[in-house]
């Protein structure tokens, strides 16, 4: 077995995954080498969409698969917008998502604006194994946006322990804090004992 799917058509995830598997000797492929596969990605949380990809395409492939689901969860919010954090407010519209985000906390004073961004990361076999891996970054709600790097809601996301928002962190300063990373360092600690079984 020396194929892995990574269940993503989004070129910077698929690159970061790839780099982090590159010491496997594994030929790493996306969804984008495959024809269209439809996901109807209809779970309640993080890990049961994670678990709903992985599944749907490994049973379409018949390959070893890996998918990820991840989200901002605002305390105040009641955990807001959760597994719905791409489409918040639009469809991908980060602008728009965050003008949400911010209209809803309008009134809700600094020690209330606490957060923290969710991964999970499960990987399939067709013979059933399975891995979960989970990682977290806790942060606060600014007021306003800082910093222009990074994607979704990275600019209202402020990091205490750096004194920034993830914005206004480089790809690598965000990697090494991140959900993401935490969750990819989690995963592939334990990669080798999933992928040998
Ligand atoms: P996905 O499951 O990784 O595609 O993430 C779903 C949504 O959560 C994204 O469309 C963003 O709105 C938000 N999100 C996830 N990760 C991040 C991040 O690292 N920074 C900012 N927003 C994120």
């Amino acid at each position: 077995m020396t194929t892995l799917v990574i269940a993503t058509k989004n070129a910077g995830k698929a690159r970061e995954y790839r780099k982090m598997l590159a010491p496997h000797d594994i030929t790493v492929k996306t969804l984008a080498d495959f024809p269209p596969i439809t996901i109807d990605e209809n779970g309640t949380s993080f890990e049961e969409n994670a678990t709903i990809k992985a599944q749907t395409v490994m049973r379409a492939l018949n390959l070893p698969v890996m998918a990820d689901d991840s989200g901002l969860v605002v305390d105040a919010l009641n955990g807001a917008p959760g597994i719905h954090s791409a489409r918040y407010a639009g469809d991908h519209d980060d602008a728009a998502n965050n003008a949400k985000l911010l209209h809803e906390l309008a009134d809700v004073p600094d020690d209330q604006r606490t957060a923290h961004f969710h991964t999970t990361i499960v990987a399939l076999k067709p013979d059933g194994a399975k891995l979960v891996a989970n990682g977290r970054v806790d942060g606060r709600i600014l007021h306003e946006r800082r910093g222009e790097n990074g994607f979704g809601y990275d600019p209202l996301f402020f990091v205490d322990s750096l004194g920034k928002s993830l914005a206004e962190l480089t790809a690598d300063q965000k990697n090494a804090i991140s959900h993401r990373g935490a969750a990819l360092r989690d995963f592939m600690a334990r990669f080798p004992e999933w992928w040998r079984a």
